[in-house]
């Protein structure tokens, strides 16, 4: 089966660069119109927001901090506005700032929290209304391996991924009933700006432990945030879907 989303309208938080531009880049090749949001890589974005269009994909790109409720709101609302429905919501926007507990600051975990988890209830809360209404939709929210599994050095990260998956499962039962799915994607270790900051030895014992005994691309996670996103997953809610290459086994 195909994995097509022509005709759809799809939201991705974060989407210049890393993740969230994969994403943005399998639902444009899948026939959608794609918003995606940043926060501070204008130049990026509008060269994105070109470059869909240049292939025939109908593009926005909206300047929104995800952890800013109002913000949230505006993005969403800018989506309908263009488009006139919101059909995919992909959660994607995310931070790290890592330290040991005792080292942690509580500006550290109010900024972890803030981007990562907060920023799920700001757009999730602003698409409920239109997707119910819609009786069609599917929020996507990605959270981490470290949410299920933990990780030293990284409290408040694991806490705001954990928290996603909460939050998913208890969308996914308050919307079941009018159509609207709401799935986690939790990656393992994906080659990005996220994670070129880490120390080959830190890399070395990551991939140790991953049976597949390679890093993810982007695109593998994309692909699976696709196949979330389109009919070929109608009857799938409230599931989290690792794509860690068997790590969190
Ligand atoms: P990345 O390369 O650092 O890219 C992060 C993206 O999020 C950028 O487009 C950035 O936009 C955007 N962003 C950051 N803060 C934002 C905010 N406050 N408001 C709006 N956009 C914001 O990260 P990544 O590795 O692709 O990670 C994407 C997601 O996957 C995150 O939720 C992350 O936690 C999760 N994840 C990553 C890995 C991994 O190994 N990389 C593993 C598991 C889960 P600007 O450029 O404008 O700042």
């Amino acid at each position: 089966m195909k994995l097509d989303l022509s005709g759809k309208t799809v939201l991705v938080t974060g989407g210049t660069r890393g993740i969230g531009r994969a994403i943005v880049e399998a639902c444009a090749g899948a026939g959608a119109k794609v918003a995606f949001t940043y926060r501070s890589s204008s130049d990026t974005a509008d060269a994105l927001k070109a470059e869909l269009e240049g292939r025939g994909t109908e593009a926005l790109a909206i300047q929104s901090d995800a952890a800013d409720f109002d913000a949230s709101q505006a993005a969403v609302d800018a989506v309908i506005e263009a488009w006139g429905s919101i059909d995919v919501l992909v959660n994607n926007a995310g931070v790290t700032r890592d330290n040991l507990l005792i080292r942690m600051g509580e500006d550290d975990w109010d900024a972890v929290i803030g981007v990562n988890l907060k920023s799920v209830f700001n757009s999730a809360k602003a698409a409920y209304r239109p997707m119910m209404k819609q009786r069609a939709g599917s929020i996507i929210n990605i959270s981490s391996v470290v949410g299920v599994m933990g990780n030293p050095g990284q409290a408040n990260y694991a806490a705001s991924k954990a928290g996603i998956i909460g939050f998913t499962k208890s969308l996914a039962k308050e919307l079941g009933a009018r159509h609207v799915r709401a799935n986690v994607v939790a990656p393992g270790y994906v080659e990005t700006d996220m994670t070129d900051a880490l120390g080959d030895a830190a890399k070395d014992a990551m991939l140790n432990n991953i049976p597949l005994k390679r890093p993810a691309s982007p695109e593998d996670i994309a692909g699976a945030v696709l196949f979330l996103a389109s009919d070929a997953s109608s009857y799938i809610t409230g599931h989290v879907l690792h794509v860690d290459g068997g790590l969190a086994m």
